[in-house]
């Protein structure tokens, strides 16, 4: 009995002194791993701007899980004015690209590049309005419609004055957008307040406003992460068309979902283990009888009713 109770104990040292290592090494991984804090900006204003986007041999981990390759030699370029649709399996790293793009995170290896510059380059501000991203579950902040949609481009966060969109502006981006007849139905229109104590707006409304944010930057670059189940039948028919609109005339990297999107798009990139596991449009995919087509015939396989491709297609 003694024994046996002291043999568990000395078990229990061992673990706690294993995982006490482990967390250690994990550490000593991070610290090996240091890249250029995230917030740092740089420096850099270019006076033309076409939209390429480039991702050279980039191998990223998340700062949290640093034992965890989510991209791993990823290669990929999205050239000006060219729409390319993200698909795969649930995990494979489609949103970690997304996030690199967008300067969230800074990658481990490798490049990612802006106009063939690295994104660390670029002089922050500047670069988030040129990059503008539309996520499926927008933020919305404390504060008017108005100011919502023009987040981080007011007078306060530093912008000359000839570069402050007008109020004309912002009521364009929400024309294209598909929102702003409803923002003009509510009691205060543009000023009406938002968030917790603000009006409360449905999941397709929320979304519209985050398209006419998007929009009123005039983004050469779009990043989309097309919504999934979040929306109704009606309201997800508005904000597709609202979507369909901002895609154009723009360099666009879609995390999609729809098979409209997906065979829309110039390009698809079948993203899996954080590689690209192939490339081509819907018909070459198909054809090629990979990832893709066994994507696909899953999905047809679950019922007719697929206006959706891969809704996170996550038995992979
Ligand atoms: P989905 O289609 O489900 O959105 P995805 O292809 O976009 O998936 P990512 O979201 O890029 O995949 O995730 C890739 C891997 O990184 C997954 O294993 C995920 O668990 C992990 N991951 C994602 N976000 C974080 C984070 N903030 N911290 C740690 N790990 C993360």
């Amino acid at each position: 009995q003694q024994s046996l109770s002291s043999a568990f104990q000395s078990l229990g040292d061992v673990f706690s002194a294993l995982s006490a290592a482990v967390g250690a090494a994990d550490k000593v991984i991070e610290l090996m791993r240091r890249r250029p804090a995230v917030e740092e900006s740089g420096t850099l204003v270019p006076t033309t701007f076409a939209g390429k986007v480039t991702l050279q041999d980039v191998s990223f981990y998340y700062p949290a899980r640093p034992t965890l390759r989510v991209l791993s030699g990823m290669s990929l370029v999205v050239n000006p004015g060219e729409i390319v649709a993200l698909v795969g399996p649930s995990g494979g790293g489609k949103s970690s690209i997304v996030k690199l793009v967008e300067r969230f995170y800074l990658p481990d290896e490798g490049r990612v590049l802006i106009d063939d510059r690295p994104v660390a380059e670029y002089d922050r501000k500047w670069l988030k309005q040129r990059v503008a991203l539309v996520s499926q579950e927008p933020v919305l902040y404390a504060r008017s419609i108005r100011r919502n949609i023009l987040y981080g481009l007011e007078e306060e966060d530093g912008l000359p004055a000839a570069e402050l969109p007008t109020q004309e502006d912002v009521e364009q981006a929400a024309g294209l957008a598909n929102a702003h007849d409803f923002i003009c139905a509510l009691p205060e229109g543009y000023e009406t307040e938002c968030g917790e104590k603000g009006v409360q707006l449905s999941g397709g409304q929320k979304q519209r406003i985050a398209i006419a944010r998007a929009l009123v930057r005039r983004p050469a670059i779009l990043l989309l992460d097309e919504a999934t189940s979040a929306l109704d039948a009606d309201s997800e028919a508005v904000v597709q068309e609202a979507l369909d609109r901002t895609m154009k005339s723009r360099t666009v990297l879609v995390i999609a979902h729809r098979l409209s999107t997906v065979q829309d798009a110039h390009r698809i990139i079948v993203v899996q283990h954080g590689q690209v596991a192939e490339q081509g449009s819907h018909d070459q995919l198909l054809e090629a009888g990979g990832v893709y087509a066994s994507l696909v015939r899953r999905q047809l396989a679950r019922g007719p009713s697929t206006n959706r491709l891969l809704p996170s297609a996550s038995s992979a």
